[in-house]
């Protein structure tokens, strides 16, 4: 998709298509393209013609070779010298009236590539998920072993608090990553409701927790101490990584822009409200199923504020609010059906608490409490 003048505008799109004796030719220049050296490549372009915006754009299917031997006409100009994701190429390519199929019908490039998008989406988020899950396993490796003034690092106060902060990020990245994987089988099963809760979720998912992995790798890298800068140590790879993946495949804002849209979309809203009504419903002690419902009201009132008003400026502050609310009825209802997952219904009081709720910065008795609360975490 992406050039020099169309990133996250994609519409402004300048690579043109020409149908020759029926057949298409693709001309202009592509900034981005992962794996460039790939047998097939799906490619937007405008057919000459076509009106200006993303609805004038057709999808085709690139070939290297034509007929399986002779090289199609683009070529591979430069190979991107990355930050990060250095074990898979990026290049610029270069289309010279290069030979391809259209894909699907002509006016439909951008809903189909769209369709991909979202997958993607999902999966950068999925995959920053992992990257926190990671964080958070050598994060309690490292201070269950390494010692400093006498003791094990996860015997000091202020590690312990940092620890906590990685494991929040990190868990309720999981909890809505697990979730969602639940919603989206029953998506496919062609159920309306679960169709529209997960369009919602995903650009959620690749907003928050892509923007969580940037903090929680950069955290872990600093728990390693001077290791963790050093390249012997898988941590310098990970804050790389991390911060790809809020950029490509839409950056922060434009993600978040999306969670606004998929919002406005008919009535989305409600029926994401009342989905994380239903969850709530389900939990057995009245004082919780109270204070998770009062910050659905909360905070779906404020989401309710931006979208009547058009605020663009808080979109990342809905998105977020709506992420951490759901993380934290989600894990709640893991510690609801499983009683072995009985310390989950902590963990979604204390995102809750930090993310949603305000929260006294100096207040010492939370810190004690959390600790308290997850006897296995800092077990060693
Ligand atoms: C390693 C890597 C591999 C990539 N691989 C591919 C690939 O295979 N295929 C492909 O198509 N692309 C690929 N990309 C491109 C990537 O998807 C784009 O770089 C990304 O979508 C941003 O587009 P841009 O670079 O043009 O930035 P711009 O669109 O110019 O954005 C610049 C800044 O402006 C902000 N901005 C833009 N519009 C708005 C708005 N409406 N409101 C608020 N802020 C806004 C953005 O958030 C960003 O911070 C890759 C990128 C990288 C880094």
């Amino acid at each position: 998709m992406t050039e020099q003048e169309a990133g996250s505008d994609v519409g402004n799109t300048k690579t043109y298509a020409e149908n020759i004796n029926g057949n298409w030719y693709l001309t202009g220049e592509k900034w981005f393209c992962s794996n460039p050296d790939a047998d097939l490549a799906m490619v937007l372009a405008r057919p000459k013609g076509n009106e200006k915006g993303t609805k004038g754009l057709s999808l085709f299917l690139l070939p290297k070779l034509i007929d399986n031997k002779t090289p199609n006409d683009y070529e591979i100009l430069r190979l991107k010298d990355k930050l990060g994701g250095r074990s898979f190429a990026s290049g610029e390519i270069r289309l010279n009236k290069a030979f391809a199929y259209l894909v699907g019908d002509q006016n439909q490039g951008f809903k189909q590539m769209t369709d991909m998008i979202n997958m993607s989406r999902l999966s950068n988020g999925v995959r920053s998920s992992g990257m926190m899950q990671r964080s958070l396993q050598e994060c309690l490796y490292i201070s269950k072993n390494r010692k400093a003034f006498n003791t094990k690092l996860i015997n000091l106060p202020l590690m312990q608090k940092q620890i906590l902060k990685i494991f929040l990020l990190a868990e309720s990245s999981r909890s809505i990553v697990f979730h969602s994987a639940k919603v989206l089988e029953k998506a496919d099963d062609g159920v309306d409701i679960y169709k529209i809760l997960f369009r919602i979720l995903t650009p959620l998912i690749k907003f928050r927790s892509c923007r969580d992995a940037r903090k929680v790798t950069g955290d872990l890298m600093e728990v390693r101490g001077g290791c963790g800068y050093i390249e012997e140590w898988s941590d310098a790879r990970m804050v790389r990584d991390a911060h790809l993946g809020s950029i490509w495949e839409g950056t922060s804002n434009i993600v978040a822009l999306d969670v606004i849209r998929s919002l406005k979309k008919n009535d989305n809203l409600k029926v994401f409200k009342k989905y994380l009504f239903d969850v709530v419903g389900n939990f057995d002690i009245a004082k919780d199923r109270k204070y998770f419902n009062d910050n659905i009201e909360k905070v779906f009132n404020f989401a309710l504020t931006i979208i009547s008003n058009n605020i663009e400026h808080s979109a990342r502050q809905i998105s977020s609010a709506l992420y951490y609310l759901s993380a934290s009825i989600f894990s709640y209802n893991e510690g609801h059906l499983e009683p072995e997952l009985s310390y989950r219904k902590k963990l979604a009081k204390l995102i809750l608490k930090h993310k949603i709720c305000t929260n006294d910065p100096l207040q010492k008795e939370d810190l004690e409490n959390s600790i308290k609360s997850f006897p296995n975490l800092f077990s060693h």
